[in-house]
Parts: structure tokens; C-alpha cells; sequence
């Protein structure tokens, strides 16, 4: 746990990490958190990681 979320563990990731939170729909912003949506798994921003959903 930890730091899997800086540094070069985000160039290994598409986008480096990057792209449009489903939640919240800022852009470019980094989506390191899964959640689930409706059943299906995706990344938010740090802004929406502990809500449920929108
Ligand atoms: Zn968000």
C-alpha cells in the first residue's frame, strides 16, 4: 500500500493514469481509485474515491 500511486507506477498505466472521472466528469484529472459503478469496475479521481455513486 502506499505510494502505488505516484511516481512510476502511473506511466505504466494507460493515459499514465490519467482521463475523465465517471463521477464527477472533470477531465484529465488521475483516476487511481477502482470503484465499482453499477457492477462494472472503474477509476474516479481522489475527490469521489469514498462515494458510492453520484
Ligand atoms: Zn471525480
Amino acid at each position: 500500500m502506499g505510494k502505488s500511486h505516484r511516481g512510476k507506477g502511473l506511466l505504466k498505466m494507460p493515459s499514465h493514469g490519467r482521463g475523465t472521472c465517471p463521477i464527477c466528469g472533470r477531465t484529465r484529472i488521475k483516476l487511481l481509485y477502482p470503484v465499482k459503478i453499477d457492477g462494472a469496475q472503474k477509476n474516479v479521481c481522489k475527490n469521489c474515491r469514498n462515494k458510492e455513486t453520484a
